[in-house]
């Protein structure tokens, strides 16, 4: 080898592997540092005996507000498991072992669905860990899922009953009563292991979110304006809230 063949493998070596990171992006949500939601994180992730599957639609990666990295950064690392695909079949066998357990339940309001508070709390007469699968995904696309992969049809069903997310201003989904999936993951664990308090440690980031963007005089008209036109606003905090925005918005143009 020449010097400088030499040279030139010495600087393909060097080249990372990954791109280099964007500046003033989150190392940890990877989200503009403008918008990042990790200081609303539990200051120590949650370690529940149950453990999330998550299915994911691929189309969900690229949305702008997405809530499952919130809850895997906020649980122990192997207690939110990330599977992503538009149907899932015997070819996933890390999941098929998971999907074959007894103790593996799904939240999908399914006719023959339970009320998730009628399920045996985790350690209660013998009752041991769930593994509970969650699709992650705009609701059509999670509809699709689980009429593409038969194995979900087969685990027993469960479903959030209470309108526990009516306090919340936070809505991701269209429809009233929609969960997203932070908040669908946070209050089934909290039911399923009896600790009302994962409730709000795991919503952290979501309130993080809004209450700096609502409180926080540094946040700029401009920056509001911006958020409003990416229709970031609008999927974050619902239509009464973003209406408000705009017009505080204009008042500040006037
Ligand atoms: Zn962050």
């Amino acid at each position: 080898m020449t010097e400088e063949s030499d040279d030139i493998w010495k600087e393909l070596a060097e080249i990372p592997a990954d791109p280099p990171e964007m500046r003033d992006q989150c190392s940890q949500c990877r989200r503009p540092i403008t918008v990042c939601w990790c200081p609303g994180l539990p200051k120590t992730r949650l370690c529940p005996q149950s453990r999330l599957i998550i299915l994911q639609h691929p189309a969900e990666v690229k949305r702008c507000l997405r809530t499952a990295p919130m809850l895997s950064l906020s649980l122990e690392q192997n207690k939110c498991l990330v599977f992503r695909g538009k149907k899932f079949s015997s070819k996933h066998e890390d999941l098929m072992e998971i999907l074959k357990d007894k103790d593996t339940i799904l939240l999908y309001p399914s006719a023959d669905a339970v009320d998730i508070n009628e399920l045996p709390k985790v350690g209660v007469n013998g009752q041991r860990p769930y593994n509970l699968v969650l699709l992650d995904g705009t609701w059509p696309q999670a509809k699709a899922i689980y009429h593409s992969t038969p194995y979900l049809s087969q685990l027993r069903a469960c479903k959030l009953v209470q309108s526990m997310a009516s306090s919340y201003v936070i809505r991701t989904q269209p429809t009233e009563g929609c969960l997203s999936t932070l908040e669908s993951g946070a209050f089934s664990l909290a039911i399923l292991e009896n600790q009302p308090w994962y409730k709000d440690a795991m919503l952290g980031p979501l309130h993080y979110l809004c209450k700096f963007q609502l409180e926080n005089g540094a946040v700029t008209h401009q920056s509001k304006e911006f958020l409003i036109k990416q229709k970031t606003y609008p999927k974050l905090v619902g239509k009464r809230l973003a209406r408000q925005l705009k017009i505080n918005s204009n008042e500040l143009h006037n």
